[in-house]
């Protein structure tokens, strides 16, 4: 199947791309593995998306995305692309289904996953107690105490989430002082459900068949301590999902991808835009800038060969 333009991946940057795309009449289709949203569709509530006074659930305004993209006509497919090769009229894209797609120009906009720690239990318990995502298991640990891993954005704002379902969260955290934005440190420490464990690592996960105690070391005195919990959310960081397109581009040492202001790769005719691309600040807001100039970016490419 071919488009003059394919984007990979239907978060916020990738679905921005689109609906320029589309609305600039360019040929393009957009590939997305599961549904619309990314990680934006797994986030709670978004009340820094500017133009949206109250907030909105990240579901809800994945949604609006898709439905304003579509609306201007872009397509959007169901495909989990493996491996992105040269050919000499543009790019490749091989489906772990045998599908293969053919384009000339090519925005990633793949996005990042959580980080796993790799803790004993961690991956024995995912599934059982172990989560990435709050506002997909949250409900299920209704008046059972949890554990956060983390003191950045996710793990602050997941964690003020979960106290509506949890009897107490501890939130447990490396340092002294939280990476959140001071705006979600604030409502943070006015949770009375909430407890931050400061200077403190998760070292094991406890529990057979499901999640009962979590082990966590001081990073001042090395002592160990036990946590009686129910269930632990891991949010200490995000990784790019670069795997099918590693070999064609450059990335810095952690996998993002570099790009110059335009959103170009250093590759002609591949541009990227979102998380999955080396910047300051992720946010749906950014995204979004990025994915647009992505498409301008790809537009003249197309244009001009
Ligand atoms: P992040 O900002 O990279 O924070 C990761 C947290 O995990 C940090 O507190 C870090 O500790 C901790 N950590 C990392 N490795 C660890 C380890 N090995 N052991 C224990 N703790 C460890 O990641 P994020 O919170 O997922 O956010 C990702 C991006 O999305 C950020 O740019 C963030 O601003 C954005 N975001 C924004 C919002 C919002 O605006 N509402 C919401 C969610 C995410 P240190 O602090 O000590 O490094």
């Amino acid at each position: 199947m071919y488009a003059d333009l394919i984007i990979l991946g239907g978060g916020p940057a990738g679905l921005t791309a689109g609906l320029y795309a589309a609305r600039a009449r360019i040929n393009v289709l957009l590939l997305e593995k599961g549904s619309p949203g990314g990680q934006m569709a797994a986030t709670e509530l978004v009340d820094n998306y500017p133009g949206q006074p109250e907030p909105i659930l990240g579901f809800e305004l994945a949604q609006r995305m898709e439905t304003q993209a579509r609306k201007f006509g872009l397509e959007i497919q169901n495909a989990a692309v493996s491996f992105v090769t040269k050919i000499d009229s543009g790019f490749e894209l091989s489906c772990d289904s045998g599908i293969v797609y053919s384009c000339r120009a090519l925005i990633l906009a793949t996005g990042a996953n959580p980080v796993k720690l790799g803790i004993p239990g961690e991956l024995q318990l995912a599934g059982r107690g172990v989560s990435y995502c709050a506002v997909c298991d949250g409900p299920f640990f209704r008046d059972v105490e949890v554990a956060v891993i983390g003191g950045g954005d996710s793990a602050v704002e997941e964690a003020l989430y979960l106290c509506r379902f949890a009897s107490k969260v501890h939130l447990v955290h490396r340092r002294d002082k939280l990476r959140a934005v001071k705006e979600i440190q604030e409502r943070a420490f006015a949770e009375p459900k909430l407890t931050i464990h400061w200077n403190h690592v998760p070292e094991e996960i406890i529990g057979e068949f499901d999640v009962k105690a979590l082990r966590i070391r001081s990073t001042l005195d090395g002592s160990l301590s036990e946590l009686s919990i129910g269930g632990v959310f891991f949010y200490v960081g995000i990784k790019p999902t670069n795997e099918p397109f590693i070999d064609l581009i450059e990335t810095d040492q952690r996998g993002f991808v570099m790009t110059d202001e335009n959103m170009a790769t250093a590759f002609p005719g591949i541009f990227a835009a979102g998380d999955v691309r080396v910047k300051n600040l992720r946010q749906i807001s950014t995204a979004v800038g990025d994915g647009a100039i992505a498409a301008y970016s790809a537009q003249h490419y197309l244009e001009s060969h």
